[in-house]
């Protein structure tokens, strides 16, 4: 991780060794985030039983097919409170994942790829290739900050009812994409605990995909190529792709029109209106509706019905009333502009790309990273997500209630809501873990036969 990527607090992170050195991430725990809490966090909430079943896809049973060294080839980082960086950390089971997290306390844990050996041990095997990444969730990395340009309420790590719609929207469209036009199923949607979302894709395909693969997928979503030197920030082609299409007619301009047009004032002043008639390639055009724009901004300030849906209209009408095919495609890339979700490429694109985990707490935020239900996402409110005070408070409220010492009880905080959702993403995924393991191991056996008896 470069010092510019720490001072931007990404959530995500390179695989380099440079990077174990320590560095000053954690140096804003305000009140929000009280170490203390962590702990309490750690030794009574944190859902060590449910990421374990998830991080051994269906590999801790006792079906012979079972890879018993699945889950111990699996990285997982911590960086301390001290700023110390521990990469490479590796457990066998379960018991040994809790134990090394209730110990350290780790400010942070991420997950990285899973190796072709213990990634603890990976100094004692020599050669090439003989430590290298052989699977990983195919991930999403999508940051508010990315969209600065396009919201007005916030900016930097800041978020707001008024402009989290656009991650509502990311969820919706890459969502719908992933499934629709990729066939993948088992799909966990996680809130990074401050300003964006992160999408882990676990089907056993998406898992085992190389570089190349994700990279053609990353790419597939790249809509959006905004600069602040272009004037054109998405370059949708002569004719729409039928996923474009799907994402526009359904989600990019249903919410750019209801939402984020008034609940940004999208085209309220000359400095947010100049933006984007810049996208409008017809001088004449942008002459026309900028000379009434700047004219009449006062009587239709004063009409009931909001000015800045008055003016898209218009802009509408214009540019599609046009004999050109350029002017009205110029309507789909100023709404694709606005809102089509920003990946953060490299993230995406490398297999030994490491995110932070679901249920760890933002240490800037003391919030969660709970699992979001992509099927009611636009329900989602950041700002009330557990936090490290509030559940604490719960907890001690569950200990009046029952008196002292009584052991936790699943029910007792607005946890157990996100553990919900993230059961509900489990239960299918090991299922059909489950259910490869067996065809795998019956077409093996079916093998051995057939061999045996041709010899
Ligand atoms: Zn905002």
């Amino acid at each position: 991780m470069t010092k510019e990527e720490i001072e931007n607090d990404r959530d995500d992170m390179m695989i380099d060794e440079k990077e174990q050195q320590g560095f000053p991430l954690m140096q804003c725990a305000q009140e929000e985030f009280d170490p203390d809490q962590l702990n309490m966090y750690y030794v009574k909430l944190f859902p060590y039983a449910d990421i374990y079943k998830w991080m051994s896809y269906g590999n801790d049973r006792k079906h012979p097919a079972c890879d018993l060294s699945y889950f111990g080839r699996r990285e997982f980082s911590f960086i301390l409170g001290n700023d110390v960086y521990l990469r490479y950390q590796s457990f066998n089971n379960a018991a040994q994942m809790e134990n090394s997290i209730k110990s350290k306390c780790p400010f942070k844990i991420d997950i990285g790829a899973v190796y072709s050996v213990d990634p603890a041990k990976r100094n004692a095997y020599a050669g090439e290739n003989a430590f290298t990444p052989v699977e990983k969730e195919l991930v999403f990395d999508i940051d508010m900050s990315d969209y600065d340009d396009v919201r007005y309420c916030c900016s930097g790590a800041n978020i707001c009812n008024k402009c989290w719609p656009l991650m509502t929207i990311a969820i919706k469209v890459m969502d719908s994409a992933l499934r629709e036009d990729f066939g993948f199923t088992h799909i966990l949607w996680v809130y990074s605990g401050r300003r964006g979302v992160h999408c882990w894709v676990c089907d056993a395909r998406a898992r085992r995909l190389n570089n190349a693969q994700r990279a053609a997928i990353a790419d597939y979503f790249h809509v959006y190529k905004g600069n602040e030197n272009s004037r054109k920030k998405v370059f949708l082609g002569a004719a729409l792709h039928p996923s474009l299409v799907r994402s526009y007619q359904q989600v990019l301009r249903p919410f750019f029109e209801e939402e984020l047009l008034c609940g940004q004032s999208l085209l309220e002043t000359e400095e947010k209106f100049e933006k984007i008639l810049e996208m409008i390639p017809d001088e004449s055009i942008t002459a026309k509706l900028r000379g009434e724009w700047l004219g009449n901004h006062q009587r239709s300030s004063n009409s009931k019905e909001d000015i800045n849906r008055v003016r898209w209209e218009k802009l509408k009408s214009h540019l599609q009333s046009g004999k050109q095919k350029g002017l009205r495609r110029c309507v789909e890339e100023i709404v694709f502009s606005y809102t089509y979700p920003r990946l953060d490429m490299g993230v995406t694109k490398l297999t030994n790309h490491l995110l932070k985990a679901p249920f760890c707490v933002h240490p800037k935020t003391g919030r969660v990273c709970v699992p979001i239900d992509p099927e009611c996402c636009e329900k989602f409110d950041p700002m009330a997500v557990p936090t490290l005070s509030s559940l604490k408070k719960e907890l001690d409220k569950g200990k009046l209630e029952n008196g002292e010492g009584k052991k936790l009880e699943t029910g007792r905080t607005s946890l157990d809501k996100s553990l919900k959702v993230f059961r509900d993403f489990l239960e299918p995924l090991l299922k059909s873990c489950k259910e490869e393991m067996e065809i795998s191991y019956n077409a093996k056996l079916q093998q051995s036969k057939s061999s045996s008896l041709t010899w």
